[in-house]
């Protein structure tokens, strides 16, 4: 495991000298030193895979006039420069969507700002910060996805055993293995079975990563694409790991035909205005696409079975609190 650099002396001397003092103290942690060096690795992996499958890294956007609506509710920072309003990112949906007008296949290790409910405070796997890995592929369907998915998976599980294996003796952390086709699970089925916990219960149950698949319309976003063939159901997926550590990943096919994407934000009770310029480029084109996103913090914490995604990050934003 890595050393503390320094040991140093900790002397408080008011409430704000306290919040600083357990800010280092968080940093000198030598579990919290392992959890990030999990995440350095993980990336260097994904970069390296998705390197030779000839995929483009782009730079990420932190403000644009749009960034994604989400399906849950967090409060909404903008930003006001010169008159012009900017949200700050919580994904960069609509821009690798965008991004695919460029490239075929695009990456980006993207950072984003959720000011998350208080309700998710204490799960082990939100923070106000984080970085996804967000990918998008032009003319894929969720079937390639699905396949590239299991593939790096199984590239950086494998990488991160040979090239990280002191850290993950000293957590005492054996990586389960990973089959090459995982299973899928359909999302009626499993909330039939399991009820409304029904992913973290499967999650408890499970030994290896496993889909959830025909994620009904109504509990996503109004740019996944609604399944011709199976009317109110999308053509998403999520990937879920075992041993209780929730959800990885959620991906889908994106709606990409102008006059389905109205139709799709109408149906969500919202307005056209606020995506302007998404819907300008739609009615431009989009070509189809299809692509997900990996948070960084929730992987390193799988990875390391760590107890919460604040052990693999050096400032972790927590909801709701002072962080540095
Ligand atoms: P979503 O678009 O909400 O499905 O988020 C995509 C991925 O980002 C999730 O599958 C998680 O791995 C990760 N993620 C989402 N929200 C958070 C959060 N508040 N803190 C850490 N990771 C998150
Ligand atoms: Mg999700």
């Amino acid at each position: 495991m890595a050393q503390a650099a320094h040991a140093a002396a900790r002397v408080p001397t008011s409430a704000i000298d306290e919040r600083i003092d357990g800010a280092l103290q968080h940093l000198r942690n030598p579990k919290v030193q392992a959890g990030v060096v999990l995440g350095s690795h993980a990336r260097r992996a994904m970069s390296e895979f998705l390197h030779g499958r000839d995929f483009v890294e782009i730079p990420p956007v932190i403000v644009a006039p749009v960034t994604d609506p989400l399906n849950h509710p967090v409060s909404d920072p903008r930003v006001d420069y010169y008159g012009h309003d900017f949200q700050l990112t919580r994904s960069m949906i609509f821009h690798k969507q965008l991004a695919t007008l460029a490239f075929e296949k695009v990456f980006c290790f993207s950072p984003n700002l959720r000011f998350e409910p208080l309700d998710r405070s204490g799960t082990g796997r939100h923070l106000v910060e984080f970085t996804q890995m967000d990918l998008e592929v032009r003319d894929a369907g969720r079937d390639d996805i699905m396949r590239l998915v299991e593939e790096m998976l199984t590239s950086v599980v494998s990488t991160v055993r040979s090239r990280a294996a002191p850290i993950l003796q000293e957590l005492g952390r054996t990586l389960p293995p990973i089959s090459s086709r995982l299973r899928r699970v359909r999302y009626e089925d499993a909330q039939k079975e399991f009820g409304p916990s029904f992913e973290l219960e499967l999650s408890r149950r499970a030994k290896e990563p496993f889909w959830i698949i025909d994620i009904p319309l109504l509990e996503r976003e109004f740019y996944d694409r609604e399944d011709p063939k199976h009317p109110g159901f999308l053509l998403d997926m999520d990937l879920i790991y075992p041993e209780g550590y929730g959800e990885a990943i959620s991906g889908g096919e994106r709606e990409h035909e102008l006059g389905r994407i109205l139709e799709r934000i109408r149906a969500k009770g919202q307005t056209p205005d606020e995506f302007r310029w998404y819907v300008e480029a739609a009615r431009q084109g989009l070509p189809p696409s299809c692509g997900f996103g990996i948070g960084i913090e929730r992987l390193s914490r799988w990875l390391g079975g760590l107890r919460t995604v604040e052990e693999t990050t050096l400032f972790p934003k927590r909801i709701g609190a002072w962080s540095l």
